[in-house]
């Protein structure tokens, strides 16, 4: 695979952009692979890459019934953050934020990250009282972050206003290191770098039953047939309890539609993302000058990926107290995708019962961030049967009482 360049860029330009090769293959299934992936949204890419890259299996196969980043990955508001409560969180969580920092070099070809701060609002006093404590976790686990006054965060997004009638601006949890990538990016480049290691993501393809023989598993079978494999992963955010049903085993997770919208495109009015989480809403502006709005998850389980009115009307109707500007701007499209959230709000990095399975699933309204850190954590376990970015995070802790509690850093707020 050629290297992107700013000197093939020139190249390129000179014979009308006839050069390019295609990002990826797009290969038929083989008879065999070393490992399955089952799942091309961000993580289950991030798993195939950093096994590629940190342990030297490339004979693996990432199956995709529809194609690749086309579920969350491609759905979501990409906020990056770490300023999460617990240690295991944190842990992974900065792992993820700090490999962002290179992730385009790393992978050669731009996500665009984009290091702009992110803030939680907080418009409370129990909430101010939350992110204090957060902020000080922060300190103890590595992790840049500090509770700033409300004249700091008028100083960094001078539209906000400090002052709405219901929930004043009281303060806000600041780190100046989070931000955004571009979430196609972060799928394609992936993509592309597993394809350049002779792996195979193979798309419209979905996987139908998990074979399995003597409590282990030997394969799948798809839409284009039964396909072996020494090793499965699972990786398919609101399907999983689809695919675990398959392989034979519960999980402690739902499935619900989570919603965004954006506006039409203005000038440049706010270079931070500001999350508020007692309203239930958040926004950053994106490079074409849309406002990126982010509200709840539905009340109830279910599979439609799409948006519904009265999400659009409750989210806007709370952010407009604390941005009164957007009252008067016109949205140019909404839309959901399938989370899959645990009752603690932390995900499940894990082996299964079936042996050879593994589960990476429950990143909730928040996985996005978690990308490069998952996949890194998720390669080690399934390469070498442990990995302490994943240790805590596994399914046994429901039934063991192990829970990471991250309701308040992550049950809203992405
Ligand atoms: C509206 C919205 C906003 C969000 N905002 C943020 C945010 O700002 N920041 C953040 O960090 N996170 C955010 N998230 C969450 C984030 O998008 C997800 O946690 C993350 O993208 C999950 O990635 P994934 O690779 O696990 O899942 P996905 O990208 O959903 O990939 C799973 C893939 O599995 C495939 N699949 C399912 N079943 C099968 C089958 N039987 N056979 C083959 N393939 C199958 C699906 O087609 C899909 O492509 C948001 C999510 C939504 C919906």
């Amino acid at each position: 695979m050629k290297r992107y360049s700013a000197f093939a860029i020139a190249r390129e330009a000179l014979r009308f952009h006839s050069g390019w090769e295609r990002a990826w293959r797009n290969p038929e299934p083989k008879k065999k692979y070393d490992v399955i992936i089952v799942g091309a949204g961000g993580h289950g890419l991030a798993t195939a890459y950093y096994l590629g890259r940190n342990f030297g299996i490339t004979n693996v196969a990432v199956i995709e019934k529809g194609w690749l980043g086309g579920g969350n990955t491609g759905r979501n508001t990409t906020i990056i953050r770490s300023n999460y409560l617990q240690d295991p969180s944190a842990a992974i969580y900065e792992k993820a934020r700090s490999l962002y920092e290179n992730l385009s070099q790393d992978l050669n070809y731009n996500v665009m990250f984009s290091p702009r701060g992110v803030m939680m609002l907080a418009q409370t006093h129990h909430e101010i009282r939350g992110y204090q404590r957060t902020a000080h976790a922060n300190a103890l686990q590595g992790v840049t972050t500090e509770f700033i006054s409300p004249q700091k965060v008028k100083e960094l997004c001078p539209i906000i206003n400090l002052d709405g009638p219901r929930y004043p601006v009281l303060g806000a949890l600041w780190q100046p290191r989070g931000g955004t990538a571009r979430h196609d990016a972060v799928a394609w480049g992936y993509a592309r770098a597993c394809s350049d290691m002779g792996m195979d993501i193979i798309q419209q393809c979905e996987v139908k039953a998990v074979r399995q023989n003597d409590g282990k598993v030997v394969g799948v079978d798809t839409t284009k047939g039964a396909i072996d494999g020494d090793k499965l992963g699972l990786v398919v955010a609101g399907h999983s309890g689809v695919l675990a049903d398959m392989a034979g085993f519960r999980l402690p997770v739902e499935s619900v539609a989570l919603q965004a919208l954006v506006s039409e495109p203005i000038k440049p009015c706010m270079d931070v993302v500001v999350m508020a989480n007692t309203v239930h809403g958040y926004m950053s502006q994106s490079d074409k000058g849309e406002m990126v709005i982010g509200g709840g998850a539905d009340g109830y389980n279910n599979y439609t990926q799409r948006g519904s009115f009265h999400h659009v009307e409750e989210t806007v109707r709370a952010l407009v107290e604390t941005f009164p500007m957007i009252s008067r701007l016109k949205m140019l499209r909404w839309w959901g995708g399938i989370v899959d959230m645990t009752g603690d709000r932390s995900p499940i990095l894990s082996k299964t019962p079936l042996e050879n399975c593994f589960i990476n699933c429950g990143w909730g309204t928040g996985g996005f961030k978690a990308i490069p850190g998952s996949g890194w954590g998720m390669a080690e376990l399934m390469a070498k049967g442990q990995s302490s970015l994943t240790e805590e995070f596994t399914m046994s802790r429901f039934k063991d009482g192990k829970f990471i509690d991250e309701s308040v850093a992550a049950g809203v707020a992405h």
